[in-house]
């Protein structure tokens, strides 16, 4: 299930030093995902694995140092019992609050995590319209599924939209709005063209754009907390 570990981060947990775990596999294929070598067959299956014990021992080691761990990917919930399994192992053995990163595919699973309290917040990535969550092949019933689970535990939730110009634009984006409305943190976000899953790569918004597109959001959530990562 793990591929990947690094042992600090700023930037993947909201205000705390965090260590990072990657599963791999993902059943989405988002054509601007940098994840590559944990979504693709060909590129993961190179990869060692990485026992569970193996992480449980280097958390243990940065127990003084670290204040959260993240799980992200590929895409964690595809490893259903077995990261129920992992995430109790964790909370055994560790004091430290845990996040999920997900694409919101598995509404059922996440719903035991939180009301188990084997979680203690989640990021999910909102990824563009209703209709064309099957371009990426997802089902956005799941997703809608997935935003009413989340919403009874607003306050450990944060939305991520990348902003990758095929799939959000200023226009479409208020399509999001009635999913969105229950949520306080939502977090807009540069796509980088850099590498991709596609090959292909897009030209990014400029800053006047993404501006834009976030002021839009802005004008229909005016009481969210609007986070710009760009
Ligand atoms: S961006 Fe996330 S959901 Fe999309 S293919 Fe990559 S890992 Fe999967």
């Amino acid at each position: 299930m793990i591929k990947g570990f690094r042992g600090t981060s700023l930037v993947d947990y909201p205000e705390k030093i965090a260590s990072v775990i990657y599963t791999y596999g993902c059943n989405f294929r988002c054509p601007y995902c940098y994840n590559i070598e944990l979504v693709l067959p060909e590129y993961y299956r190179k990869l060692p694995n990485i026992a569970e014990e193996e992480i449980i021992s280097k958390l243990k080691e940065r127990e003084n140092f670290i204040q959260g761990v993240v799980i992200t990917g590929g895409e964690p919930t595809i490893w259903g019992e077995r990261l129920i399994n992992f995430l109790e192992k964790l909370k055994t053995y560790l004091n430290h609050p845990i996040k999920l990163d997900t694409n919101g595919s598995n509404p059922e699973l996440l719903g035991v995590l939180l009301s188990e309290d084997l979680i203690d917040f989640v990021a999910l990535d909102l990824k563009t319209t209703p209709e064309r969550y099957s371009e990426l092949g997802g089902n956005f019933s799941k997703i809608a599924e997935t935003l009413r689970v989340l919403q009874g535990y607003s306050d450990m939730i944060e939305i991520r939209i990348t902003l990758y110009p095929p799939y959000i634009d200023r226009e479409n984006i208020r399509d999001l709005v009635p999913y969105l409305q229950p949520f306080r943190m939502i977090a807009l976000q540069k796509y980088l063209p850099e590498k991709n899953l596609s090959g292909k790569a897009c030209k990014p918004y400029t800053e006047e754009e993404y501006l834009l597109i976030y002021e839009e959001l802005k004008r229909h959530l005016p009481s969210a907390t609007l986070i710009r990562r760009f």
